[in-house]
């Protein structure tokens, strides 16, 4: 019980923080409002019971890292259960003979819990503490050549201890104060760790006692009220923040992907994102969002082989720049963000794996930050990397991101007696062959293997021939949305003249586009992969397979287009699994924390000059299983594991294969 002197400085100190920490988390809001693309808060509002699920399960935290994560979610649950301890503590001490259920075994389970929740939130936070500051664990740095601003060089082991200690002396305090209780009140078995605790108090007087619990009372209590109008400026504003990232509608089919941009609506002067202002809502409350784990750079293909790029750097320095110079943003600086977020190095490094997306436990998505800068770039600034001019100048004249005539995309076909659409529309399903397919020497023969598959099984397919055009897929990765859009919009009309309602190809890239991007204008189709379609034709009994004589070991890389955006992971393994004889074996890294190979978001068709060559990195890692057959699914991954192979001398062991070239060659 508080003395009446108590508890009037109370109810002032109370006001007072109130008041601060109205001003300190309008002062977010208004940030984030100055974006673009407004967050539709009503409707993100009704998406309440979906954030409460998140803080309440911290689900999030535990799709890698899980057991760093599960002490995470133990401070988590301990933050939401000392909101009502806290609570309890402030009617008891108003109230007079206030307490949870003295005498029944609900308090009793609620003191016991408090008592050893307290004492596990304290040794989870000591540990973190420990970790960032005695080991320097080197997860928790962002290594150079990230570009990372002076702002946060300084404010992040400054904020990491400031919270640590805090949530240490809350919670020691109020432990410590449940001991001089239990001291003064002769033990409480609910208690155990508080009576260990409270032999500490033997010989004090029942004043003492008592003085003991008012002060340990006013430094648990103190210590939130002048940390509650700091939350905003602290990382810990993601206990807040991070369920509202989960809760903004959504209508994407995938997250990591960008919404395609309106050329018809002349009021838009700024395509993409050049400056901080620019960017989206939600794109803001992503920096609000952070934790600054760094589980995003944990697979980054870019960070991991020494580039430029992190992704959490592009949330870390957006969320200290609105710490220094929030105001200057909400009074209307226009902030261009060129070498503030990232470099211009980092900008193209990333190969859009979305690993970023998939890890970050909060929602965010730096890729899409990334996407947005780069239309800036090319289609404002025309300012990007010199040997995209020639692969757009190539998907402009020629449909294909190469210098091959359009004429020949059939060449691959030839003998094999495939019609075309125009030849004949009358096919069950349209085989998409896609550009690699179509002109790359060594992926014709995957089109090739993938077309006498679908003979021997009796399906009646088609292609487009000349007819099909680039899927788009490249163009808008690079930032250049407006050729990504032309190159769809006349594919969808060619798809659609012909009445085309079932699509299979073997480029999971032509996949993505065809079956996620394609609706949003205007093209509906049935898309299958051709490894979904493979491993159907083997379930239902149209092809059937031999036992491999050999005894090959295989490993299966899971390209990023299929796994991470599209989560089809079993079913190229099934298909492997289906011939008998074949040794099927993982990579450490795979499934949904398969490593990259290095080509996608563009990079296929830019020089790769800092740090280590990713898909060396990657081939490497294959090798290391002791396969002799490294397994894929997609047209670059085939190119980047091929070279990775030949650069590593160790194509006299190792071959490179399609799966459909391997169920080919195991068809009965
Ligand atoms: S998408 Fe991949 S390469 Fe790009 S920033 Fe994210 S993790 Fe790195
Ligand atoms: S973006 Fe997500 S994964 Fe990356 S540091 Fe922030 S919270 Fe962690």
């Amino acid at each position: 019980m508080l003395t009446l002197a108590e508890k009037i400085i109370f109810i002032v100190l109370v006001i007072v923080s109130l008041i601060i920490s109205y001003k300190t988390f309008s002062r977010m809001f208004k940030i984030i409002n100055r974006g673009k693309d407004p967050i539709p808060w009503k409707e993100t509002l009704k998406n309440f019971p979906k954030g409460l699920k998140i803080f309440l399960t911290q689900q999030t935290l535990f799709t890698t890292r899980p057991v760093i994560g599960f002490i995470h979610a133990l401070v988590a649950w301990g933050f939401t259960i000392y909101v009502l301890v806290n609570s309890f503590d402030v009617i008891a001490a108003y109230v007079p003979g206030f307490a949870f259920f003295p005498n029944s075994v609900i308090g009793f389970i609620y003191r016991l819990f408090v008592d050893i929740f307290s004492v596990l939130v304290f040794l989870g936070v000591f540990y973190f503490l420990i970790r960032r500051f005695i080991f320097n664990e080197e997860k928790l740095i962002i290594k150079p050549p990230v570009h990372v601003t002076d702002d946060v060089k300084k404010g992040v082991r400054r904020d990491s201890l400031i919270v640590g200690l805090f949530i240490m002396i809350h919670v020691g305090a109020r432990f410590v104060g449940a001991s001089f209780a239990v001291a003064h009140n002769g033990g409480d078995a609910a208690q155990p760790l508080a009576a260990i605790f409270s032999s500490l108090w033997q010989g004090l007087s029942p004043e003492q006692l008592v003085l003991g619990e008012h002060i340990s009372w006013w430094i648990a209590l103190g210590a939130i009220l002048a940390f509650v109008p700091y939350f905003p400026l602290s990382k810990h504003a993601h206990l807040f923040m991070a369920p509202f990232n989960y809760m903004v509608p959504d209508d994407r089919p995938n997250k990591g992907t960008i919404k395609p941009l309106n050329f018809e609506d002349e009021s838009i002067e700024q395509f993409g994102v050049g400056n901080m202002e620019h960017l989206p809502q939600k794109s803001l409350l992503d920096a609000y969002s952070c934790i600054m784990c760094n589980r995003c750079q944990d697979n980054c293909p870019a960070y991991q082989t020494g580039k430029e790029l992190s992704p959490s750097a592009i949330e870390i320095n957006k969320r200290y720049y609105f710490n220094s110079h929030g105001q200057e943003f909400i009074d209307g600086a226009e902030v261009p963000l060129k070498g503030l977020l990232l470099t211009d190095n980092a900008l193209w490094a990333c190969t859009s794996c979305n690993f970023c997306v998939y890890a970050c436990p909060v929602g965010n998505e730096p890729l899409v930050d990334i996407l947005h800068m780069r239309q800036d770039k090319v289609m404002m600034e025309s300012d990007f990397p010199s040997e995209l001019i020639t692969t757009f100048k190539n998907l402009e004249t020629n449909f294909n991101p190469w210098a091959f005539n359009s004429q020949d995309r059939k060449n691959w076909a030839e003998g094999l007696d495939i019609k075309t659409m125009n030849e004949d529309p009358n096919g069950e399903i349209l085989f998409w062959v896609g550009c690699a397919g179509s002109f790359d020497q060594r992926y014709q023969k995957v089109s090739q293997a993938f077309a006498k598959i679908m003979q021997k099984a009796g399906i009646n397919f088609r292609i487009l021939g000349n007819e099909e055009k680039c899927n788009g897929d490249t163009a808008r990765r690079l930032g250049n949305e407006y050729l990504a859009q032309t190159l769809m919009m006349e594919n969808i009309e060619m798809l659609n003249k012909y009445g085309v309602k079932e699509i299979v190809t073997a480029c999971p890239h032509c996949f993505n586009s065809l079956k996620n991007e394609y609706p949003k204008l205007g093209g509906e189709f049935k898309i299958l992969h051709h490894s979904e379609f493979i491993d159907k034709l083997i379930q239902e009994n149209k092809i059937s397979l031999k036992n491999d004589e050999n005894s090959h070991k295989i490993t299966y890389h899971d390209s990023c287009y299929l796994g991470r955006y599209n989560s089809i992971y079993d079913q190229p393994r099934a298909s492997i699994k289906a011939i008998d004889g074949l040794e099927l074996v993982e990579m450490d890294r795979s499934l949904n924390n398969g490593f990259c190979c290095g080509a996608g978001g563009g990079r296929m068709f830019m020089e790769e000059t800092e740090g280590e060559r990713i898909n060396e990195v990657r081939t490497k890692e294959a090798i290391e299983t002791g396969a002799d057959t490294i397994a894929s699914a997609c047209p670059f991954c085939m190119t980047m594991l091929s070279d990775g192979v030949k650069t590593l001398e160790k194509n006299e062991e190792v071959e490179v294969k399609d799966i459909a070239e391997i169920i080919l060659e195991h068809i009965q």
